[in-house]
């Protein structure tokens, strides 16, 4: 395992599924790790439950507290070295169903969240010219996929921001990358049928779908001194799944 003894870290969205999964690993390694989720109350009881620093609430599409959060857990913990742009949403409509609030609530959580995240990180990393970020994109985001033509975009649009982030900030001693899961079990997935599970899991090489742990261990290995020379990659981590 790396070792994150005294980084300091902030996972967006860590209330539950790969977020909780990735504080708990942070942790692990030795990390200090604040947690955001929307709710103040969920946010506080999963940071206890996971031996996080502290539990924030933050709606990411809020550019405004997304910058004076990142600001103030700079200032109180006096830097800031890993950031995890996590916290998205997944919802299915086809072509001709998708209405209006879906685009824009998509965009503004999954696109506008992820941007309004890595600026403020960004901004907290420039002062000490070294951090690293890693953000959720999706392997629909790389292939496309019937149904979720707003989600898949959206997911496209996160993987191109880690790569010009990383472009813009590589000067700057920062790095950027992104994980593109496969289909993972959490509460995101929870809704897809058993036939849709299994169809999944069958084209997977490994036969059978994702826990949140192994996409967790994979951003901890990005966020630390072992991944040192990677920057602007999108990492799937979809055990091998075709779509
Ligand atoms: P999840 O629904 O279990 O967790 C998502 C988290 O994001 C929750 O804590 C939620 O409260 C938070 N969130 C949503 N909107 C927010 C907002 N406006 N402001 C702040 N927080 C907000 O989902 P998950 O499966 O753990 O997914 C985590 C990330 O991984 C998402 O970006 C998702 O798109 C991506 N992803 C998941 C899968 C999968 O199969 N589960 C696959 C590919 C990518």
């Amino acid at each position: 395992m790396p070792d994150l003894t005294g980084r300091v870290a902030l996972v967006t969205g860590g209330t539950r599924g790969i977020g909780l999964a990735t504080v708990r690993a942070l942790v692990e390694a030795g990390a200090t790790v604040v947690l955001t989720g929307r709710d103040e109350a969920r946010a506080k009881e999963a940071a206890s439950a996971a031996g996080a620093a502290a539990g924030l609430a933050l709606d990411v599409t809020d550019a405004k507290a997304v910058s004076s959060l990142v600001r103030a857990v700079a200032k109180e913990h006096g830097k800031l070295d890993v950031v995890v742009a996590n916290a998205g949403i997944m919802e299915d409509a086809l072509l001709g169903m998708i209405k209006e609030e879906l685009v824009d609530t998509t965009l503004s959580t999954n696109v506008a969240g992820t941007l309004h995240t890595v600026q403020a990180a960004a901004r907290a990393m420039m002062r000490k010219k070294t951090g690293a970020i890693v953000v959720l994109a999706s392997i629909v985001g790389e292939h496309g996929s019937a149904g979720q033509t707003v989600y898949a975009a959206s997911k496209a649009a996160v993987a191109n921001i880690a790569r010009s982030a990383a472009k813009e900030l590589g000067r700057s001693g920062i790095r950027v990358n992104a994980v593109a899961p496969g289909v993972i079990e959490t509460d995101l997935t929870a809704g897809l049928s058993e036939d849709a599970k299994a169809d999944n899991a069958g084209k997977t090489p490994l036969g059978r779908l994702g826990r949140p742990e192994e996409v967790a261990n994979a951003i901890r290995f990005l966020v630390s001194d072992e991944a040192s020379f990677i920057t602007g990659q999108v990492l799937g981590i979809d055990g091998g799944l075709v779509l």
